[in-house]
């Protein structure tokens, strides 16, 4: 959020054309990297431009297989677990070591350039969404832990852990990424330090284990921001099922950009960019679609089944003004005289927000 004022003040090229660009991207289609059934798919600026200020991964680990020791330089990571069982440990500043497992609807949150690592639990492979809070973050460009130590002098390293130059023989040479061993022990093992000293705020969150924050007739959200969730101070997640034919009403969100996943079903996504300009996509499953800060938009059902929508913000304050709720707010002469229509109409709208709109 460091650029904030930059990204409000000075036109953006690609939003400043007589047409809106497309917001939508095919993430589970495209390739990343793949070992075996092991694999990370990345949406950043590059591969959906108007993504500025959010990137998204999608990333699976088969048994036995480890996303390797790293950090990100330039963005914090938010994770929600789709399937299997993930162990992740995650070291502070102050030296503080959290080793967590995450079940299927559990969210976990690093801090900008703290270094972690993420393990497949079990014998089933675990598939999860990862986001950032930069667009320009690259996950193919982290920083990883077999990269610098396989590219630092080994008397450097040797004088560096009081050890000799030949306890480096054999190290990698180049950064591992996915590492391949057995599976992790159920119980969480010891690790150098010796008894664990808590962080003060934990990493994890159980978001789907509690209930939803709204209940609507044409559907429901859990919402998890840094007032239920004190270390994710940058990302506000939410998963939105919607009913056939339900619609998230129009709104927008005056401190955020919205990043969206579509889990499962059918979903239009509409872009309102001043102007006179819209947009609609169209989302399947593994689709990704992205909404700048202050963007009107919706989301309806389209198809026969219920959809569950994955979104993340990059904010850890969630704020938004959906229209209806605008609209409740204004003096009822007012609206008439701004549509010119009489005020036995404007009388018959809803006077509360309706955030979710069911089929009918
Ligand atoms: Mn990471
Ligand atoms: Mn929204």
């Amino acid at each position: 959020m460091g650029d904030v004022s930059f990204q409000n003040n000075v036109p953006d090229p690609l939003l400043s054309g007589k047409e809106l660009p497309t917001f939508k991207f095919e993430l589970e289609k495209s390739k990343g990297k793949v070992l075996g059934n092991s694999f990370g798919k990345e949406v950043t600026a590059e591969q959906l431009p108007i993504s500025k200020g959010i990137a998204g991964v999608s990333m699976q680990l088969e048994p036995g297989v480890m996303r390797e020791l790293h950090w990100h330089a330039t963005a914090a990571e938010w994770a929600f677990v789709l399937k299997g069982r993930v162990r992740t440990t995650v070291i502070n500043p102050a030296g503080q070591g959290e080793t967590n497992d995450f079940d299927p609807g559990d969210i976990w949150y690093f801090p900008r350039g703290h270094p972690h690592v993420l393990e497949c639990l079990g014998n089933e492979p675990t598939h999860f969404i990862l986001i950032f809070d930069n667009g320009y973050f690259s996950e193919f460009g982290t920083f990883s832990i077999t990269d610098w130590i396989g590219h630092a002098p080994k008397s450097l390293l040797a004088k560096n852990f009081g050890l000799p130059e030949s306890a480096f023989d054999g190290f990698p040479k180049q950064e591992v990424y996915f590492a391949r061993g057995a599976i992790p022990p159920e119980q969480i093992p010891e690790n150098l330090q010796g008894p664990r000293v808590a962080p003060p705020h934990t990493h994890k969150f159980r978001m789907l284990s509690e209930a939803p924050h709204g209940v609507f007739k044409g559907g429901r959200e859990w919402r998890v921001d840094s007032t239920r969730f004190p270390i994710s101070t940058t990302i506000t997640g939410v998963i939105l099922d919607l009913e056939p034919g339900a619609l998230r009403e129009l709104h927008w969100h005056p401190n955020a950009d919205e990043w969206q996943y579509v889990i499962e079903g059918d979903v239009s996504v509409t872009m309102f960019g001043a102007h006179g300009r819209f947009r609609t996509e169209l989302l399947h499953a593994g689709d990704v679609s992205y909404i700048p800060q202050g963007y009107g938009h919706s989301i309806e059902n389209v198809g026969s089944e219920p959809s569950r929508i994955l979104i993340g913000f990059n904010t850890g304050i969630y704020e938004s003004i959906d229209l209806s709720s605008w609209i409740a707010g204004n003096p009822v002469e007012v609206l008439a005289t701004n549509f010119n229509k009489p005020e036995s109409l404007i009388r018959s709208f809803p006077r509360k927000d309706v955030f979710i709109a069911p089929s009918e």
